[in-house]
């Protein structure tokens, strides 16, 4: 089965083409990063129409390089929330199109089934399963029991981890999204910045980074008010000990309490050497085995929206024409 994948929630443009929900043929992302840069973050209308723009080429490109045209494709899974509306609906109105045109059926995919079925590209799923999902807009640690059933044990209360991520960066002055360069940062420094861990109520599976993200700013401020300087990179790096310690210390928790048999990693904080290579070692000690996508899977792409399709497509869980939308879509009821 030949799946189109295409996803438009944010700032990035992608289709893809995948074969039986494990192996990409294309994934190609047309990214817009470098047009929000000089704003500092995602503008709404700019996104829109600059994937009006692109949708087009990007399907066809996706196509071409997996060899393939729509006569080869057996169905179309398309993002349809969370995210920007206007940016979701111009996918969504792509997909309609195609599927209404070559009479192939349509599917819904929820963004965060997308994150988390990156993996599935990677290695097969083992269930029952915990994933951590941190992006831009998601910090959650999901139960799974098997394939498209999400329950949600825990999630952030203020902002997400990747939101935390680019604030902290701006506080130092670097460009948009901060992410990648707090990472980079991050490994040239000594995490010896007093900060604090937020561990909430004993027994809980949420997050909260903004207290951690108010600190990192006290600390620059107070810091300047005394004439003294903190060398950023020990504050990048101190600022990544405690984002990473909570997120892999309550994964593993998770992990005990819930006897899982596999970790997934998803989302585009995913990319975070330091997460990366912490949850590998807490993992590998504990004897449970991990599964983290590959960078280019890790931020948003059409592969995983076309993998998670892929699930829905064996359960017969198409779409109707009217398929809209939907901003805050939830991913249990998904
Ligand atoms: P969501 O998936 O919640 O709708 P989104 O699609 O905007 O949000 P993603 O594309 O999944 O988010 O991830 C983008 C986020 O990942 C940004 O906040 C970015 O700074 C962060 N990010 C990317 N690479 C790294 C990294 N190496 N270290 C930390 N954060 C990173
Ligand atoms: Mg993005
Ligand atoms: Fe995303």
């Amino acid at each position: 089965i030949y799946i189109l994948g295409i996803e438009t929630s944010c700032d990035e443009t992608s289709a893809s083409v995948v074969r039986d929900g494990r192996e990409v043929l294309s994934n190609v992302i047309a990214s817009q990063a470098d047009i929000h840069k000089r704003f500092g973050g995602v503008v709404p209308e700019v996104a829109s129409r600059r994937h009006v723009e692109n949708i087009t080429l990007t399907i066809e490109e996706a196509l071409e390089e997996a060899g393939k045209t729509l006569d080869d494709i057996q169905a179309i899974a398309v993002t349809y929330g969370p995210g920007l509306v206007g940016a979701l609906l111009v996918g969504v109105a792509a997909a309609k199109a195609i599927s209404l045109a070559r009479g192939i059926p349509l599917i819904g995919v929820h963004h965060i089934a997308g994150h988390i079925y990156a993996n599935r590209l990677v290695e097969e799923m083992d269930f029952p399963l915990i994933a951590l999902v941190v992006s831009g807009g998601h910090t959650e640690l999901v139960w799974m029991k098997e394939h498209g059933q999400f329950e949600i044990l825990g999630e952030t209360r203020d902002d997400a981890a990747g939101e935390a991520y680019d604030k902290v960066a701006r506080a130092l002055q670097m460009p948009y999204p901060g992410g990648p360069h707090i990472d980079r940062l991050a490994h040239e420094g000594v995490p010896n910045v007093p900060l604090p861990r937020s561990w909430l109520e004993p027994g809980s599976y949420d997050f909260s980074f903004s207290g951690l993200k108010s600190a990192v700013l006290n600390t620059l401020h107070n810091a300047a008010q005394r004439g003294e300087t903190i060398e950023p990179a020990n504050l990048a790096a101190s600022f990544q000990d405690s984002v990473t310690e909570v997120l892999v210390e309550k994964t593993l928790r998770a992990v005990r309490e819930y006897g899982a048999k596999q970790v997934l990693l998803a989302g585009g904080v995913a990319a975070n050497r330091g997460l990366r290579d912490r949850l590998q070692n807490r993992c590998q000690a504990e004897g449970i085995p991990l599964v983290i996508p590959p960078f280019s899977l890790c931020t948003d792409n059409a592969a995983m929206i076309a993998a998670a399709g892929f699930i829905r497509y064996e359960k017969g869980q198409f779409a109707e024409l009217d398929l809209n939308g939907v901003p805050s879509l939830s991913l249990s009821e998904h």
